[in-house]
């Protein structure tokens, strides 16, 4: 079974608008276990529409359009599907006292071109519409060569009408398997996205039951498991089969699952271990204070943090010598180590993360220089990591960010720091 989605307007192919109803069919039919093969967008022109119609009807199973269904001169989704199958337009009394009743709820008169929002292409079966004026259309559209019909379903682009609309008048007619569908997400960090691949071998292989399916987000990989089956439980032991593989290839890797981010991860396994932390931070604005900060529970472990720009506020908060940074340079593998060490002393706590960053390094000078360092001190030593350059100064922050929290993830997981 295969679907696409057809956006319609010119508002989405000029760029003034971002067609945002496409991804979100897309993840409903995903979650309904049929695949999205298209995406189509079209502006407002009769002859294209139709051709983009005639194109998906030919090519998927189950088309889903969005747009076009307004009262105006420039929305045409419906002539273009009456044209598609060659049908006349007919009023549908019933959607058109709905439509009257709808302007005279609201003491409104209703304009003459609304008459349009209760045409349908003969054939076609309305889709009724109680949170706006327009009616969807669902037609079935003939296939030859022994194929089943294509089913096309239109509804209108304001996102909220269109929400309602799939979920009480589309999802229901939609020829869906009865399978139940379960998906879990693994999160990893310290490897690339190739890497990961590498390492779980035929596990990530198409066509796998359960399928499991890779993405990275500033440098976070995302393990997608998806298991269809006749039962929950079925989908629940697929699941749990290839979690506990994955788990056995990565170890350590795997920091968290579903929603969870690497300062959930450290705050819960510092709760758990009844310890504390610090942070000091220059160049990435208290990014990491603020994640840690974003966790529940955060208060019981999370002391304090120290947010400091500049050479001058680091030497004075934290008594760092001018020669220091004359000698190793303020983003360097020294400053970060010491940053941490005294940051630790200063809120007197388990350990203490240091960041120092600096926009104007990296990509912008030397690309193979660190851009940044992150250390974490113990109580028995200190451990510094080098942060490369890689994207935009956001990204980088965030990445840097992450860095800084797997290595006191590492330190409270005993393990050794392996540089990547
Ligand atoms: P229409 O049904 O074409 O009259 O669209 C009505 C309104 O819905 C437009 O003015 C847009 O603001 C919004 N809209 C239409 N299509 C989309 C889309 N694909 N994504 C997000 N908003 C949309
Ligand atoms: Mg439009």
């Amino acid at each position: 079974m295969k679907a696409e989605i057809i956006a319609i307007g010119s508002e989405l192919t000029d760029g003034a608008k971002l067609d945002t109803n496409t991804q979100w069919l897309s993840q409903q039919l995903t979650d309904l276990g049929v695949t999205v093969h298209f995406h189509t967008t079209v502006a407002d022109d009769l002859g294209e529409n139709v051709d983009v119609l005639r194109t998906a009807v030919e090519r998927a199973d189950i088309v889903l359009v969005t747009g076009g269904l307004g009262p105006t001169l420039d929305d045409l989704t419906r002539q273009a599907m009456a044209a598609l199958v060659d049908a006349d337009l007919t009023l549908h009394e019933p959607s058109l006292a709905v439509i009257r009743e709808m302007f005279a709820s609201r003491s409104r008169e209703m304009p003459q071109r609304n008459d349009v929002q209760a045409m349908f292409p003969q054939g076609s079966e309305p889709l009724p519409n109680p949170v706006g004026t327009a009616p969807g259309i669902w037609l079935e559209v003939p296939r030859g060569d022994d194929r089943p019909p294509a089913w096309i379903a239109a509804m209108p682009g304001v996102p909220s009408e269109m929400h309602r609309m799939f979920e009480y008048e589309v999802k229901p007619r939609l020829p869906v398997s009865a399978k139940v569908i379960h998906r879990a997400r693994l999160n990893c960090f310290g490897l690339g996205e190739s890497h990961t691949e590498q390492i779980l071998g035929d596990l990530t292989a198409r066509g796998n039951d359960p399928e499991v399916g890779i993405t990275a987000s500033e440098a976070t990989i995302t393990l997608r498991i998806t298991a269809r089956g006749d039962t929950e439980q079925q989908c629940v032991e697929k699941i749990q089969i290839a979690s506990e593989a994955a788990q056995q290839l990565l170890g350590h890797y795997i920091f968290g699952t579903e929603d969870e981010d690497l300062q959930h991860a450290v705050v819960r396994m510092l709760i758990e271990a009844g310890q504390t932390v610090a942070s000091v931070e220059s160049g990435t604005g208290g990014l990491l204070s603020h994640r840690l900060t974003d966790v529940p529970g955060f208060e019981v472990c999370y002391v304090g943090g120290l947010i400091l720009p500049t050479e001058s506020s680091q030497r004075r908060e934290l008594e760092l010598s001018a020669e220091l940074f004359q000698e190793h340079g303020a983003i360097s593998e020294a400053i970060a180590s010491e940053l941490a060490s005294r940051c630790r002393l200063r809120l007197g706590t388990d350990y203490a993360i240091a960041i120092t960053s600096d926009r104007g390094r990296g990509a912008l000078t030397d690309p193979s220089q660190p851009a940044a360092y992150v250390a974490v001190a113990a109580a028995s030593d200190v451990r510094v990591m080098p942060v490369l350059r890689l994207g935009d100064w956001t990204m980088h922050r965030s990445r840097t960010v992450k860095t800084a929290l797997n290595l006191l993830r590492l330190e409270l997981l005993g393990l050794e720091t392996i540089r990547s």
